[in-house]
């Protein structure tokens, strides 16, 4: 998306005629880098007020793992809250315990809560569930991300009480919420796909936000690339056993070839989420009776999980 080289034939900006650096396929538009910069911090904005994100008094725990999207995630944050007098930010870090991955990935997440100048705090699977992942998922490799993602909430949901957070913001962005919606449909889960994804508060009294969820992966690369943020690292290397990297390249070539499929396919699933959500999948929230934790069974995700692991 982001031009390498200014040939003789350089695009120039739709918006003031400087020398373009992104080409947005979709609405056949081509922007310098002050009006990108301009629009996704626009479009980022106008999210979080169309949908009352945020609310005076918020304290926001953002799960920042050192990737792109949470690093963009806590720098537009940080940008916008600068109005907000009694809303603040921290940082937090869940630390897995994934070796040759993670080492990495958090000395980058020091580095950008540092640079932005937000508190940052590390919660470790080791020290929440005894164990780190690598160690959890011996000879269950292949239920990585199954595993880890249950255990990753729980985590992030610590640290925010730890530091009484009333939200916590994940760095969702449209590429992964088109992703959960397909891989919904796949499974045939017809409850998660009718969730409100943008504010979700199941399984936990913090409500989670996710204020990247209608910029792509793509424009988010692009915005911390012309902000000078653009970091490469590792890629965490159970992903290759998700069934959501299958999803993903199947999007990503659809995408290429039919801009626009991935928003189309969010607003199928808005639709559907109209008519069928509400009531129809609600219900009431009861108590885990191992941890406590509200949960709509008898036990929470967490507690089952650690049973079945043993
Ligand atoms: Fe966890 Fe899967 Fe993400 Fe790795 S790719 S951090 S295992 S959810
Ligand atoms: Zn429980």
């Amino acid at each position: 998306m982001v031009t390498k080289k200014k040939p003789a034939n350089t695009p120039v900006c739709s918006s003031c005629n400087e020398p373009a650096v992104v080409c947005q396929r979709q609405s056949h538009r081509n922007l310098c880098s002050t009006h990108f910069i301009r629009e996704v911090e626009e479009r980022f904005f106008l999210t979080v007020e169309k949908s009352r994100l945020i609310r005076s008094g918020d304290r926001i725990a953002v799960a920042l793992s050192g990737g792109k999207d949470s690093t963009a995630l806590l720098l537009l944050l940080s940008r916008h809250l600068q109005k907000w007098q009694d809303v603040s930010l921290i940082a937090i870090t869940v630390d897995e315990g994934i070796k040759g991955y993670r080492e990495e990935t958090i000395r980058a997440a020091e580095r950008v809560a540092e640079k932005i100048g937000v508190k940052h705090q590390i919660i470790s699977f080791q020290d929440l569930f005894s164990d780190n992942l690598d160690a959890l998922l011996k000879g269950r490799e292949t239920q990585a991300c199954t595993i880890c993602g249950i255990l990753r909430k729980k985590a992030l949901i610590e640290g925010a009480k730890k530091v009484r957070a009333t939200k916590i913001a994940t760095g969702h962005n449209l590429d992964d919420e088109a992703q959960s919606v397909l891989m919904n449909v796949l499974r045939g889960d017809l409850p998660r796909l009718v969730r409100d994804s943008t504010v979700e508060t199941s399984g936990c009294f913090i409500p989670r936000i996710k204020p990247l969820a209608e910029l792509s992966e793509k424009e988010i690369a692009s915005y911390l690339y012309v902000r000078g943020m653009f970091l490469t690292l590792p890629e965490c290397p159970y992903t290759k056993f998700a069934l959501r990297a299958e999803v993903r390249s199947m999007l990503s070539g659809l995408e290429h070839r039919n801009p626009g499929t991935m928003l189309r396919l969010m607003e199928s699933q808005k639709k559907i989420e109209k008519y069928l959500g509400g009531t129809m999948f609600s219900r009431s929230l009861r108590r885990c009776r191992q941890c406590g934790d509200p949960c709509s069974g008898d036990l929470c995700q967490v507690c089952r999980l650690r049973q079945s692991l043993g």
